[in-house]
């Protein structure tokens, strides 16, 4: 997936979480911003990437290290994270909220041919049955469709009272 869909997905999740938290303004701003981080932060394995040309050496690092879409693709990367968030005791509204744009980005890195590591260390690629290209029809359809979905969850409290005034 291109890094336009994992950023769409994370301003989704950020909008859920701002929506479910019921967060003031100074927490929405970081709900948001780590939501975003951490749905493209998976790819820091790779150089070319959003995140990888940010921080090139820790990039390349771990690409060196892991290889792409391996290490920080898995579930036990994710288990790492989540374990660390609690231990440094991270507010519950920040974990769930990294904790899902991580998830976010490796469900749609398996629609794409190439799969996942997710059991890594074990070398099982994980992918669904179907699958779509980078860049491709249903990748940009998909950023289109998560961008409107994350408008209607911001805007909802403006929208909602049309829509009902439209149905009466
Ligand atoms: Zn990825």
């Amino acid at each position: 997936m291109t890094g336009k869909t994992h950023i769409s997905c994370g301003l989704l999740i950020g909008a859920l979480s701002i929506n479910y938290f019921h967060t003031e303004i100074f927490t929405s701003v970081t709900i948001m911003t780590l939501a975003v981080i951490s749905s493209i932060f998976p790819d820091i394995c790779h150089t070319r990437s959003i995140i990888g040309r940010r921080f090139k050496l820790i990039s390349f690092i771990v690409r060196m290290l892991f290889g792409h879409r391996t290490f920080t693709h898995s579930l036990l990367f994710m288990i790492i994270i989540g374990a660390l968030l609690v231990f440094i005791q991270s507010p519950t509204r920040y974990i769930v909220t990294i904790m899902l744009g991580l998830i976010s980005h490796v469900i749609l890195d398996m629609l794409t041919s190439r799969g996942v590591k997710l059991f890594y260390p074990l070398p099982i690629n994980v992918r669904f049955p179907f699958v779509c290209r980078t860049g491709g029809l249903v990748d940009l359809s998909l950023a289109s469709a998560i961008t409107v979905g994350t408008c209607y969850v911001l805007l909802r409290p403006f929208i909602d009272p049309f829509i009902s005034q439209w149905i009466h």
